[in-house]
């Protein structure tokens, strides 16, 4: 793994003399979903700060991609353009007159020509699902939109880290889930993304490495089965358990679960039960799981290939995706979480379909094959291209994988 930011010995005191960082050192990797956990007054914002050059170690040292952060002008604008900060309050963020001026302030900022800028800036806009958007004020948008249009500013300069001070507050259930899943989709995209929180069932299911800080230091690492199984230092840290891993160990406690590692989801936790009162899943009749990638082709082109199969759930995965589905009119079932509710479907024999694009494809392809192979479950995946991509590959009409324990169909249309 390669360390993308790391502290060694940080030391930081405010100007009030609170000491809010104490000889913290770790390495983040690179292309990893980290959280950083812990109760107010921890020290993680004042941690984030030190990753971009905002605030200034009062002793240790910040490094990125192994060399020291210097502090003069020109190494700052270097390293905020690569290491972007979102902020917890939007307002803190956003305060140009108009949505576009504000995402393209970091470009003019870095001199960039005004073509590249409307370039950049159009871009992160679509990425984050506003484009359209341009003109309107800031402040008249909902929290959710606040929220993308301070990620598309950061995504404007082309970062490779983005550190997102709790992302989720004020937020409600459902905008939250689909900030989560962006960040999901640009970390497939190859980003580092860092997020602070205190919302424990959060940092549980979403960060590959989970850090839990307590009174300026770093109390526990690793994974977030790793940081949340441990009971005890859960509650020094005055955090309460993910509801996942409190119910299985109530369940563990009563005798009615065994098993040395908590389950990471609502997927896994049932197929721990199931397994456990009925055996195992593989001996039932699944449902398949089709994939319909709507990169290349028009509305109509996917209304044909939608109107071809019959499914009892319809779900779509990323922002392209879901406007697209609202443009065709294709009522959705699932808007976050898509790929487990899929997979709990076709546990309960039910046909879905995952409308999605890009990398999200193969994303979804491996998550239900590294199910399927942990479970022992086989669930068909149909992959439904497209037109374009049908005639390329119409002599490849094939199985693909038949050893493994999902099977891949290619379907041409
Ligand atoms: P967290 O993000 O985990 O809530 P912070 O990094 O915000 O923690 O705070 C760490 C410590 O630093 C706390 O004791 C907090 O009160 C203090 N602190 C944070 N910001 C300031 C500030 N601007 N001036 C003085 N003390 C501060």
């Amino acid at each position: 793994m390669t360390s993308i930011l790391e502290t060694r010995n940080v030391g930081y005191s405010y100007g009030d003399g609170t000491e809010a960082l104490k000889k913290v050192s770790i390495s983040l990797d690179e292309g990893k979903k980290i959280a950083l956990v812990g109760p107010n007054g921890a020290g993680k914002s004042t941690l984030m700060l030190m990753f971009n050059g905002i605030l200034r170690p009062s002793a240790g040292e910040v490094l990125f991609h192994d060399r020291t952060l210097r502090y003069d002008s020109a190494s700052l604008r270097e390293v905020r353009r690569k290491v972007g900060m979102v902020f917890q309050n939007s307002d803190d963020q956003l305060f140009a007159p108009t949505v576009y001026q504000d995402v393209a302030f970091g470009p003019v900022n870095l001199g960039f020509p005004e073509d590249k800028v409307k370039k950049y800036a159009g871009y992160a806009l679509q990425y984050v699902g506003l484009s359209g958007y341009e003109r309107r004020p800031p402040h008249h948008l909902s929290g959710g939109e606040k929220k993308r249009v301070s990620i598309a500013g950061i995504l404007a300069m082309e970062p490779e880290v983005l550190i997102l001070d709790e992302p989720t507050s004020n937020l409600d259930p459902a905008s939250s889930e689909e900030i989560m899943e962006m960040l999901d989709e640009l970390n497939l995209g190859g980003k580092t993304l860092i997020i602070s929180t205190h919302d424990v069932d959060l940092a549980y299911r979403w960060a590959d490495d989970v850090i839990l800080m307590e009174d300026g230091g770093v109390l526990h690492r690793g994974t977030g089965q790793e940081v949340f199984g441990d009971a005890e230092l859960i509650r020094r840290a005055r955090l309460k358990l993910p509801i996942v891993v409190d119910l299985y160990k109530e369940l563990v406690g009563r005798g009615l679960l065994n098993g040395s590692k908590p389950p990471r989801n609502v997927l896994e936790f049932t197929d721990l039960l199931v397994s456990r009162t009925q055996g195992t899943t593989s001996q039932k009749v699944l449902g398949k799981i089709y994939i319909c990638n709507v990169d290349g082709p028009d509305l109509e082109g996917i209304k044909s290939i939608l109107e071809k199969v019959h499914v009892s759930y319809t779900g779509a995965m990323g922002t392209n995706a879901k406007i697209m589905a609202e443009q065709a009119r294709i009522p959705l079932d699932f808007t976050y979480g898509v790929i487990d509710k899929c997979i709990l479907k076709a546990l309960t024999g039910k046909n879905s379909m995952i409308i999605t694009s890009g990398g999200m494809i193969d994303h979804s392809i491996k998550r239900i094959r590294a199910y399927c192979e942990e479970f022992g479950a086989k669930i068909e995946v149909i992959k439904l291209a497209q037109p374009a991509e049908s005639s390329m590959n119409s002599d490849t009409q094939k199985v693909l994988s038949q050893k493994e324990s999902t099977k891949l169909i290619e379907v041409a249309q």
